[in-house]
């Protein structure tokens, strides 16, 4: 196979990562393509030795392959050192819209950063990446992408025996604010200025300096968890590692979609406090921008000066969240003309869809069609929210709606459905679901049925 790589993150300072070949696997079978992104790549998926290279068995020309380095804030708490642990970077490829991608193999085998890990994943996990992120993508979410799946033919431990894989991720890079966070904690100034000078010029090019990064990620990063409120997403692990430079969502361990609405709606196993709830995903996203900030400040000539001014782009974080999230429920709502009178319209109607446990896809998908008002246990009160509402509509707000709401999401039911057959070897079950959500905006009543109740799912894991 032939990959025109310009692998420019491994030209950095070498206490940067660590050279690392991923560790072949027993009997690598391809289950999914993405062809579309692989023609923006240059890359042919149906290549004899695909399944080779996407497996790691085969590192083809060019490759650099290497573990990055970083640290983070999970849940809170400070970790040195963490590290790509079942990670390989293969490199970097500019695609033919001329935008530059990481290349890495997700569950490849352990690193130096692998800590008491296995450095493998399970099926389930690789499965729900590849379906959730490419639904992202096809709803106009900045994320990280699926080129590539495959089965290793080795069982991986865990609670009990499980199907081992590996997911080629392509991402705009897989720097994060963890990666910044090591260089800082270590007073690593050489590594920190190097990956910031590689930040702006590879993400922010308009940036002059520490202080206008800081405000681009804020921007980038509030815009994004926007889009995810929009939508019911709740990503479940917003550690600082997990955030991505780049703006784009990365990590899709225990991620779900909620169902019947609810605010404090919590799904991983591990998050025991909430403090990744639904309705906290904006404070926590301001206190990630936080830890960003702290870790720019030693490259800061004024010390004092630059605690001032980076505070001050924190606080920031809340008016521009406001902003993009009163944009993001305007379009829901086909109100052309968002204002601060229109925050009370939305908020209530988020109220009542929690206070009747209306389901938030199908809702606000049934707004357009004049039917949400079948959502509701309490339909006077749908009745008079509705009264305000009216009003309020653009003339084309039905064209504004289509497109903001989506029909299909990747429900967690359908997700654990899809996972299961992977299981027992039967693929037909993801390969339907991952085309019925890369149509988000297509009527598909099979797969935009929310859950009935013993389908509900109230639980995910991490993909560890
Ligand atoms: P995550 O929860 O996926 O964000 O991972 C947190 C940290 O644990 C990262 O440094 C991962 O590389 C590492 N990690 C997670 N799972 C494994 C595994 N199975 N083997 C080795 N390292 C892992
Ligand atoms: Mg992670």
């Amino acid at each position: 196979m032939k990959i025109t790589f310009d692998n420019s993150y491994a030209a950095l300072p070498a206490q940067m990562f660590t050279p690392q070949l991923p560790t072949p696997v027993a009997s690598p079978a391809i289950f999914a393509r993405n062809d579309a992104l692989a023609a923006t790549l240059g890359i042919d998926l149906h290549a004899p030795d695909a399944a080779q290279v996407f497996a790691g068995n085969h590192i083809p020309d060019g490759a650099t392959p290497l573990a990055q380095a970083y640290a983070g804030h999970q849940f809170g708490h400070w970790n040195p050192q963490l590290g790509d642990g079942r990670a390989i970077l293969l490199g970097e490829v500019i695609g033919s819209d001329n935008i530059r991608r990481d290349i890495q193999l997700k569950g490849s085998g352990p690193t130096p950063y692998s800590r008491s890990g296995d450095g493998r994943a399970w099926l389930g996990p690789v499965m729900r990446e590849y379906l959730v992120s490419e639904a992202m993508h096809a709803m106009g979410v900045p994320t990280t992408r699926a080129l590539a799946a495959v089965t290793t033919g080795e069982d991986v431990y865990r609670e009990t025996r499980l199907p081992g894989a590996i997911i080629t991720r392509v991402a705009q890079s897989h720097i994060r604010v963890g990666t910044f966070q090591f260089f800082a904690a270590r007073r690593d100034l050489d590594a920190l200025r190097a990956l910031t000078d590689h930040v702006i010029a590879r993400h922010y090019p308009d940036a002059d300096g520490p202080a206008a990064l800081l405000d681009a990620v804020i921007a980038r990063y509030a815009q994004l968890v926007a889009h995810w409120m929009g939508l019911g997403f709740v990503h479940g692990v917003m550690n600082t590692d997990n955030v991505s430079i780049a703006g784009e969502t990365i990590d899709y361990g225990p991620c779900a979609f909620i169902d019947a609405f609810s605010h404090g709606a919590v799904y991983s196993a591990i998050d025991q406090q909430g403090r990744y709830a639904y309705a906290n995903q904006p404070q926590i996203a301001a206190w990630n921008m936080a830890q960003f900030a702290t870790a720019l400040i030693p490259l800061m000539d004024d010390a004092d000066k630059a605690v001032a001014d980076f505070t001050a782009a924190v606080h920031n974080f809340a008016p521009v969240y406001g902003k993009a999230w009163l944009g993001v429920f305007a379009a829901k709502l086909g109100i052309a003309d968002p204002g601060s009178k229109d925050m009370p319209l939305i908020t209530d109607l988020l109220a009542l869809m929690e206070q009747d446990g209306a389901d938030f896809t199908a809702t606000f998908a049934a707004l357009s069609g004049g039917q949400a008002r079948d959502q509701f246990i309490d339909r006077a009160a749908f009745d008079a929210w509705s009264a305000r509402w009216e009003p309020r509509k653009a003339p084309d707000a039905d064209r504004i709606m289509a497109s903001a709401n989506p029909q299909i999401i990747p429900r967690n039911h359908r997700v654990e459905a899809a996972i299961s057959a992977g299981v027992a070897g039967d693929f037909a079950p993801f390969d339907a679901l991952l085309a019925a959500v890369t149509q988000p905006y297509q009527a598909n009543p099979d797969f935009a049925r929310p859950p009935l109740i013993d389908e509900i799912v109230t639980r995910t894991f991490c993909g560890t």
